[in-house]
C-alpha cells in the first residue's frame, strides 16, 4: 500500500501529555495518542473502491493482508501514530461536557491528487474517551454506517465516506433496546473517510474550559488547512469562516430534507466542521411522510430531532458554535447577522428546492400554496417519500391517449406511493384531485416538454434510497454469514437516481412485517 501520509492534525496541533489509555478528562489537547486493539479474526466483509480511489488505493491493495490487518487495528502503519479526538458536545439540548471519540481512533491523515483524507476505525477499542463503554462497535449498526456513508455520498449529499467494513471475531455485550434483554452480537470495525473529522464539538469544548490558548489554534488550523481559500486568519476571515460553515451545513439539511433522510441525533458533536453529515447512528428514511417522524427511541417524546424539525436544530447548533468562537470574535453582532440571515434564508431555499423536486423552473403566483398543500396532502394519509416523487414525473400536461382519461384520476399516477389505496376517498380524495388538477394547471406554463422536466426530476428525486427494512436485511443475512445483499445495496445504491429495471423491488414501500419492528421503525442508540 502506497498511501502518502501528512498527518497534518497530529502534527500541528497540541498533542495530550498523558499518553496511557486511561479514561480521563483530556485538558489543553486536541488529541491524545492511542493505539487500536487487537481482535480476534478479523475479516474483511466490503471494501469501497470508489472510497478506495479517492486516496490512490488499488482494489489489489484492498485484498491484501496488510489491509485487513491496518483496518481491522491489528496492526498500524510503520510511518503513522494512530489518536482519538478530544471535543465536547451539546446532547439533546444540553451541554454534555467532554465527550471525544470514545470509539473512533484515526490511523493516519493521507493526501491524495491535492485533497486531505482522515482514514478512522470505529469501534477499534477504547480511548481516554470512552468513559463507561467499551469503545467496540457492532455488525448491526456498522452495516449501516458503512452503506449508508456511500449512499448518501452517491445521493449527493454532503458526507463522510467508508472505505470498509469488517467483523472483529469478537463478542460484543450489547442492550440493544436498552431494556435489560443484553446479548452478544459480532464486534465489528468500519474505516470512514474524511477531510477532516473536527465537530463543533471540538470547538465548544475549548469554549467551556475558557481555554483561548487552544481554541484559536484549532480555528487557525482549521481554516489553513480546510478554508483555504477565505485567507490568513484574521478577524474578518473568522467571520468569514463562519459564514461558510453556516452555508455548508444549509446545503447538508437541505439535501437531508431532498431525499427524506432523518439524522436522529443531530447533536453538536455529530456536526462537521466541514457540513458534512457524519455520525451515522439511529437514522433512518422518511418512508410514510411524515414532518413528526424520528426513527431515534430515544427521542421519542420530545422528537428534538425529527425531520420537519432539522433545519432548526442545525441554527441552534450554530449558535452553540457561535457561542464558542465568541471568545475570539470580538463581534457577536457580525455573528448574530449570520444567524438571523441562516433563519432567513433557509425557507427560501427550502422553497427552491422543492420547485426542483416538482419540476418547476421558476416560482409564479400560487407555487408557494401548491407546496404547502402538498405537504399537508401528504399527511393525510400514509404516503411513500420517495416513491411519490419519483411518479410524479411520470405525468403528462396533456390528457394523451395513454394518460388517464379523466382529469380526475391523475392522482393515480402516484398510486403505488399510498399505503392504503382505500384511504383516498372524501375528503382526502377531494384535496389530492384538487392538488393534481392544480399541479398540472401550472404545468401549462412550464416552457420545458415533459420529458424534459421528468429528466430533471428525476435528478433530484431518487429512486433507489437506504430504506429502514432494507438496512436490516442486509444485516440479518450478513449476521448468518450471507453478505450478498450488502454487496446487492452498494451497487443499487452506487446510481440511486438511474432506473435500473431489474431493481425493482427495492423501488417499494416498507413490508408490513417491518413496521413496528426493532431496526426498522425504531433504533436505539445502543451501537
Ligand atoms: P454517539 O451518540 O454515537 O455520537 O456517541 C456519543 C459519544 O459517546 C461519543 O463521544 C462516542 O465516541 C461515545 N461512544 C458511543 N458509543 C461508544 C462505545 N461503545 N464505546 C465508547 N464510546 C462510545
Ligand atoms: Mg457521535
Amino acid at each position: 500500500m502506497d498511501l502518502h501520509i501528512n498527518n497534518r492534525f497530529s502534527q500541528l496541533l497540541p498533542a495530550d501529555v498523558n499518553e496511557a489509555n486511561t479514561r480521563r478528562q483530556v485538558q489543553e489537547a486536541c488529541f491524545s495518542w492511542v493505539r487500536p486493539q487487537k481482535t480476534a479474526a478479523p475479516k474483511m466483509l466490503h471494501t469501497s473502491i470508489s472510497a478506495a480511489k479517492c486516496i490512490g488505493l488499488s482494489q489489489e491493495d484492498l485484498n491484501s493482508q496488510e489491509f485487513l490487518q491496518i483496518f481491522t487495528g491489528n496492526e498500524v502503519f510503520t510511518n503513522s501514530r494512530p489518536y482519538a479526538m478530544c471535543y465536547g458536545g451539546h446532547q439533546f439540548g444540553h451541554w454534555a461536557g467532554q465527550l471525544g471519540d470514545g470509539r473512533a481512533i484515526n490511523l493516519a491523515e493521507v493526501e491524495h491528487q491535492g485533497q486531505s483524507w482522515a482514514l478512522q476505525l470505529k469501534g477499534a477499542g477504547p480511548t481516554p474517551y470512552s468513559r463507561s463503554a467499551d469503545g467496540l462497535a457492532v455488525l448491526r449498526s456498522s452495516i449501516r454506517e458503512y452503506i449508508c456513508s456511500e449512499a448518501m455520498h452517491y445521493l449527493g449529499v454532503p458526507s463522510t465516506r467508508a472505505l470498509s467494513l469488517a467483523t472483529t471475531g469478537d463478542e460484543v455485550l450489547r442492550d440493544m433496546m436498552y431494556d435489560g434483554n443484553a446479548a452478544y452480537e459480532k464486534g465489528a470495525v468500519v474505516c470512514r473517510m474524511s477531510p477532516s473529522f473536527i465537530r463543533f464539538g471540538n470547538f465548544e469544548i475549548f469554549a467551556a474550559r475558557q481555554d483561548k490558548e487552544r481554541l484559536q489554534q484549532l480555528l487557525d488550523f482549521t481554516i489553513k488547512q480546510h478554508y483555504p481559500h477565505l485567507g490568513a486568519p484574521s478577524q474578518e476571515v473568522y467571520l468569514a469562516f463562519f459564514q461558510e460553515v453556516a452555508d455548508r451545513t444549509m446545503e447538508m439539511i437541505l439535501a437531508w430534507q431532498r431525499v427524506g433522510f432523518v439524522h436522529g441525533v443531530m447533536n453538536t458533536d455529530n456536526f462537521s466542521i466541514l457540513g458534512l453529515s457524519i455520525d451515522y447512528g439511529p437514522y433512518g428514511w422518511l418512508e410514510g411522510y411524515d414532518n413528526n417522524w424520528t426513527p431515534n427511541t430515544t427521542d421519542r417524546r420530545n422528537r428534538r430531532y425529527r425531520f420537519g424539525n432539522q433545519a432548526n436544530i442545525s441554527l441552534w447548533n450554530l449558535v452553540q458554535l457561535a457561542n464558542a468562537l465568541v471568545l475570539l470574535i470580538n463581534d457577536d453582532k457580525a455573528l448574530e447577522a449570520i444567524l438571523l440571515n441562516y433563519q432567513k434564508t433557509y425557507p427560501e431555499k427550502e422553497f427552491q428546492m422543492m420547485l426542483e423536486k416538482l419540476g418547476l423552473q421558476t416560482a409564479l403566483d400560487g407555487d408557494t400554496q401548491l407546496v404547502i398543500d402538498l405537504d399537508k396532502n401528504l399527511h393525510r394519509t400514509e404516503t411513500d417519500m420517495t416513491i411519490f416523487y419519483r411518479l410524479l414525473a411520470n405525468l403528462k400536461r396533456e390528457n394523451s391517449q395513454e394518460a388517464f382519461n379523466d382529469q380526475e384520476d391523475d392522482w393515480k399516477v402516484c398510486a403505488p406511493a399510498f399505503y392504503n389505496i382505500n384511504a383516498l376517498q372524501g375528503n382526502i380524495l377531494k384535496e389530492w384531485q384538487d392538488w393534481f388538477l392544480r399541479y398540472k394547471t401550472r404545468l401549462q406554463k412550464e416552457t420545458r416538454t415533459d420529458k424534459e422536466r421528468k429528466a430533471s426530476m428525476n435528478l433530484v428525486n431518487p429512486k433507489y434510497v437506504f430504506r429502514n427494512y432494507m438496512a436490516q436485511l442486509a444485516i440479518d443475512a450478513a449476521d448468518k454469514g450471507d453478505n450478498r445483499l450488502l454487496e446487492e445495496f452498494m451497487q443499487l445504491l452506487a446510481h440511486p437516481y438511474s432506473e435500473q429495471s431489474n431493481k425493482e423491488e427495492w423501488f417499494a414501500k416498507r413490508p408490513e412485517w417491518a413496521r413496528h419492528k426493532a431496526g426498522c421503525s425504531m433504533l436505539s442508540c445502543s451501537s
